[in-house]
Formats: C-alpha cells, sequence, structure tokens
C-alpha cells in the first residue's frame, strides 16, 4: 500500500504540536498530526499526579496567538492545575477545529529522509506509513520518563507510579507510601500524598530550593486588568530573558544596606512565584550575590521546618539558587511537620536495593505499599533520540548525537533536511515560559516553511559550520553562568551514562529571538537551501513537489 501523502508531518498533540497545526494549516499545508495519547495535552495530559501545576502564572502560561481567545477563556488561580491547563488545551482544539487533523494513540517510531525524493517517511507503531515534505517535532523536553535503575527494581511487588506517567485518579489512604525525587515534581506530590497516606517516606538524595507558590484564586478585577493590557504584557515578556512580564533587577546586594537588602528578598518572598529569581542582577552569574539568596532561602527553611536535623537536611548546599530549576511549593516544606511524614536522607543512608515488600537502604528497612518515582525525565534529546531519525545519507541522529545534541538555533541539525525541532537542544526553551517560547520557534518555522515554497525550493537545512558557531556560542554563554555548577537535567546529569553538555540556551529568550529574526531578515544565514538556483525562478513556476491541496483531506490525497 503506498503511503499516505502530505506537506508536514507534526509530531506530538501538546502546546507546541496543537499550534503548528493551526499555523501550518492557515498556510494552506496539508498536516498530519501523530499523537502517542488519547488525547490531546502532551506533557499536561501525562502529567496528571496529584498536585500538578504549572510554575509559570496562568495568564502568561497561555497562547498569545489569538486576542479572541485571551479574552474568552478565564483562568481560575494563579498558577493553573494541571486539569485546568489541559481544559484549555481541550478548547483550544475544538474552537479551531484541530481535532480533524490529529490520529491519537499513534507513536511514531521512525522518520527517515529519502534524499532522492527530498521527501520523510514517517512510520508509526499503528502500522501508518506517511510521506511528507517536512517533519516538525513538537515532542517535548520533558516527554519521557526516567526511572533509575536501582538494583532489585523489578522484585519489587507494591504499586509503582512515576509523576510523568501518572495513570489517572489514586488513592493512597491507609498506605505506606515512598516518594523517591525532590525536583519540582515532588516537591508538588509530596504535600497531597502525605494528606492521604497513613506515612510517608520522602528519598531524597539532594535538596532543593522552593519558593512559595503563593497560589491563589484570581481576582476578577486583576483579570479584567490584564485582559485589558494583554498585548503589552505579551510585549513585555518578548523583551525579557525569560519571555515573562517580570521587571528585571537593577541592584546588587553591595548597593543597599544590610537592612534594604533583605527587605528586597522578604518582599519577594511573600510575592513568592518566581519573584525570587528577579530580586538582584547577575544572581546566576556572580556567586555572592547568589549566596545571599541562597542563605535567605536556607533561614526560611529553618524557620518553616520545626525539627533542626530535618530542616537541615531540607537545606540546599550543593548548588548555586537558580542553577537547578527552582521550585514552587504549597505546604511543601510545613509537611515535614507532620507526624506521618519521614524525611530519608539518600546522602546519609543510600539505597541498597529494592525488595519485595519496600526499599531496604544502608540504615533501614521500608515496608512500602506504594512507591513514586518522582524521578524527572530524559530531557530535551530522550524523545527524539527514541524514534528512529535518519537524515541525508542514511545518518543516524542518534550518532550525530553521540557525543551531546547539535543544532543550529535548537531548530534544525547540519545533515536533516525540512526537519523543525521545537524548542529544541540549544534554544532558551526550558529556562523560559515554554508557551511563548513555542510559540516563537512554531512561528519562525511557518514562515520558514512558506519562504521555501515561495522561492520553490526543495530544501533547508543548517549549515553544519553555523551549527559548530551556534554549539559553541550557547557552551561559552552557559560557562560564564552558575548553571554549570549543579549536576542538572538541564546537563543531562540524571541520566547515566548521558553526555554532560549544557542543552538550552542561556543567553536569554529576547536576545535568542532577536538573532532568529536577523537570521530570516538576512535570507536564513546559516542555512542551505536547494535547489541553488530555483530563487531566481520561483515566482514564474510552480514549486516542485509543491502543496497538496489543503482543505479537509487529512493529508490522504496524492502529490501533485
Ligand atoms: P527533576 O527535577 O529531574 O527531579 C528528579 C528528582 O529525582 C531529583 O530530586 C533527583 O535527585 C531524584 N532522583 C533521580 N534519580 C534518583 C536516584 N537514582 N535516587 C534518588 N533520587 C533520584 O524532575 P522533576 O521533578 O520531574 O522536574 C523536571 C522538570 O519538569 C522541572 O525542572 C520543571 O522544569 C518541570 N516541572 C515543572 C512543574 C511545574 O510547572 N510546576 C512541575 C513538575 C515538573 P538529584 O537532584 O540528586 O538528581
Amino acid at each position: 500500500m503506498s503511503p499516505r501523502q502530505c506537506d508536514v508531518v507534526v509530531v506530538g498533540a501538546g502546546f507546541g504540536g496543537l499550534y503548528a497545526l493551526y499555523e501550518l494549516r492557515a498556510l494552506g499545508l496539508s498536516v498530519v498530526v501523530l499523537e502517542a495519547g488519547p488525547d490531546v495535552g502532551g506533557t499536561w495530559f501525562w502529567n496528571r499526579y496529584p498536585g500538578a501545576r504549572c510554575d509559570v502564572e496562568s495568564v502568561d502560561y497561555s497562547y498569545s496567538f489569538s486576542p479572541e481567545l485571551e479574552q474568552e477563556w478565564r483562568w481560575t488561580s494563579r498558577y493553573a492545575t494541571q486539569p485546568e491547563i489541559l481544559s484549555y488545551l481541550r478548547h483550544v482544539a475544538e474552537r479551531f477545529d484541530l481535532r480533524r487533523n490529529i490520529q491519537f494513540d499513534t507513536r511514531v517510531t521512525e522518520a527517515h529522509f529519502d534524499d532522492g525524493t527530498f521527501r520523510w517517511t514517517v512510520r508509526t507503531d499503528t502500522g501508518d506509513t506517511i510521506s511528507s515534505r517536512f517533519c516538525v517535532m513538537a515532542t517535548g523536553c520533558l516527554s519521557t520518563a526516567q526511572v533509575p535503575d536501582l538494583p532489585g527494581k523489578d522484585s519489587y511487588r507494591g504499586n509503582v507510579y512515576h509523576t510523568g506517567t501518572w495513570p489517572g485518579p489514586v488513592g493512597f489512604e491507609g498506605q505506606a507510601v515512598g516518594v523517591i525525587g525532590t525536583g519540582s515534581s515532588g516537591i508538588q506530590v509530596i504535600p497531597q500524598v502525605a494528606a492521604q497516606a497513613e506515612h510517608l517516606y520522602v528519598f531524597q538524595r539532594t535538596p532543593n530550593f522552593s519558593t512559595p507558590a503563593n497560589d491563589q484564586p484570581l481576582d476578577p478585577e486583576i483579570v479584567r486588568e490584564v485582559k485589558a493590557g494583554y498585548a503589552a504584557r505579551r510585549a513585555l515578556a518578548q523583551d525579557s530573558p525569560g519571555a515573562l512580564p517580570l521587571p528585571r533587577p537593577t541592584i546588587a546586594p553591595d548597593d543597599v544596606d544590610a537592612d534594604e537588602r533583605y527587605a528586597v528578598m522578604e518582599r519577594a518572598w511573600e510575592v513568592g512565584g518566581n519573584s525570587m529569581q528577579v530580586t538582584f542582577k547577575n544572581l546566576l552569574i556572580d556567586q555572592a550575590t547568589n549566596d545571599v539568596v541562597a542563605e535567605f532561602m536556607r533561614s526560611k527553611i529553618r524557620q518553616k521546618v520545626k525539627d533542626p536535623a530535618t530542616a537541615e537536611r531540607l537545606c540546599p548546599k550543593d548548588h548555586p539558587f537558580g542553577s537547578k530549576r527552582v521550585c514552587k511549593d504549597t505546604d511543601y516544606y510545613e509537611t515535614f511537620n507532620r507526624p506521618n511524614v519521614t524525611l530519608v536522607d539518600l546522602r546519609s543512608e543510600p539505597i541498597v536495593a529494592l525488595h519485595q515488600s519496600g526499599i531496604a537502604t544502608t540504615k533501614a528497612d521500608y515496608q512500602l505499599n506504594s512507591l513514586v518515582f518522582a524521578t524527572g525525565f530524559d530531557a530535551m534529546t530522550g524523545t527524539l533520540l527514541k524514534i528512529d531519525i535518519l537524515g541525508r545519507d542514511g545518518t543516524r541522529l542518534v550518532d550525530e548525537w553521540d557525543g551531546g545534541p547539535q543544532t543550529y538555533l535548537g531548530l534544525m541539525v547540519a545533515g536533516f533536511p525540512n526537519l523543525f525541532l521545537v524548542t529544541g537542544p540549544g534554544s532558551p526553551s526550558v529556562l523560559t515560559n515554554m508557551v511563548a517560547a513555542i510559540e516563537q520557534h512554531i512561528r519562525w518555522i511557518a514562515r520558514c516553511i512558506d519562504d521555501v515554497d515561495t522561492r520553490g525550493y526543495a530544501t533547508i537545512e543548517a549549515r553544519r559550520e553555523a551549527q559548530v558557531n551556534w554549539v559553541t556560542e550557547a557552551n561559552k554563554v552557559a560557562e560564564q553562568t552558575l548553571y554549570t555548577k549543579a549536576n542538572s537535567w538541564y546537563i543531562g546529569a540524571n541520566v547515566v551514562g548521558k553526555p554532560k553538555v549544557f542543552m538550552p540556551y542561556v543567553g536569554g529568550f529576547d536576545r535568542y529571538r532577536r538573532i532568529c529574526e536577523e537570521v530570516t531578515a538576512s535570507g536564513y544565514r546559516g542555512f542551505i537551501r536547494s535547489p541553488a538556483d530555483a530563487d531566481a525562478s520561483a515566482l514564474a513556476h510552480a514549486a516542485p513537489g509543491g502543496r497538496l491541496p489543503a482543505g479537509d483531506d487529512h493529508g490522504q490525497r496524492p502529490n501533485r
């Protein structure tokens, strides 16, 4: 059977895939979206553990592409819960009639480029084969759950969960529960489990910094103000390093006396959320500045946690503040004051093995009815590398990235024509408001595809030299910061054997966005478009292998 044909295959139907479909379809392209899950949502579909909530304010963690959508959707709290974000994405899918081009329950297993036809052949675990001119990987940065290979892992007979692949509603009443991991997911799930379980054991390897979310219902008056000024709010975010409308810090700790220094941090603590990260300038560059904020954060933990020994074990001391994702919590530290919660410090009592009924450490044996892995993800590269991606001359992406991911602008990879990454390694992505980063990438990709078609090219790909220069530049910027002082997932440190490369671009969303715009304006500097003579004759002739008729064809019509 000959494969289905379309202009673009988009992999994933989360924030990235949905918006890619919207933009690309509007260009008249035929698009097929392939989604492994049974519904839209991507990361926000699977991370449905109790307490899952966004750590970016809901009015900002939302699409900006449609002013009507902005005005009609009503967020109910400062930080949206996972169910609310999923409802939002379902609404977006309905409102823009996106579902008709999405195939659910379909995992992409292969994407192979053909040098002769300039087409991608995409295969799935459902036996589908689709042939497309372009392929957009909207596969998410945090979509492959990471379960550590602990000794005896398979012998445990209790219930096992991972926060990133949560099965649906789960009850822990009357149970002894273990949670391994104290990152953003662990810090959110732990208070929820503690409220239900008979006893909760928190297995902590590294304590993290967490600021209070100070979540609250959104005041209708504030919502009105935000909606009235949305355009300006979004513009402010576009010109900020984190794609967030936050004020830029202007003072260093030494610019003010001790009382004012403390007051700056106290005010930020009271506001909660991301405020602590914008207290002082150069917070992630200057160690002395960072030490001031880190010590303030530790003092807050010591105030909140009644048992001094437990408080001390919860104090992060091995990495600068903000060099790992700063968590936002609701009652996390207070949870350790509950009589039914025990902190197990894996630095002083490492896990020896899992066994049939629980976990043995070097000091004790913990009997557990349920075990929750809040152990994170094979971030940024894991999902892409699980797909067998073959570029020009049969080059495998997994081999190209053997020593760590290499991209040009986090958007394309040399040797992989017409394959686009959404918020790929080498772009600001996870260091920013992801929705804004996704929108910026999708707009860039849509414009690029449109340019390729309009000018009569068949392919676009990154020049290897441009890619090398970009990777060098991204590494140089990262090395000037304190980010590289932490064993974080940003650097692949959480996955055994993963190359230690700082993956996101740390130079700021505003700067990065301008670079992307300059590249477009320059006629795609650093990219090769072929055939080389296409531009001149493009306007007189139809594009080779050109667009399928758009319409409601589900991408199944034969190519022209
Ligand atoms: P994570 O930040 O990678 O945290 C994983 C945790 O598991 C860490 O505490 C880690 O300890 C621990 N761990 C891993 N392997 C272990 C082992 N073998 N033994 C003991 N402990 C082990 O993962 P995450 O919490 O899922 O968060 C990942 C990212 O997702 C976040 O940084 C954030 O970007 C995003 N996220 C966002 C939200 C939100 O918006 N509120 C919520 C959840 C997640 P070590 O530190 O020692 O490695």
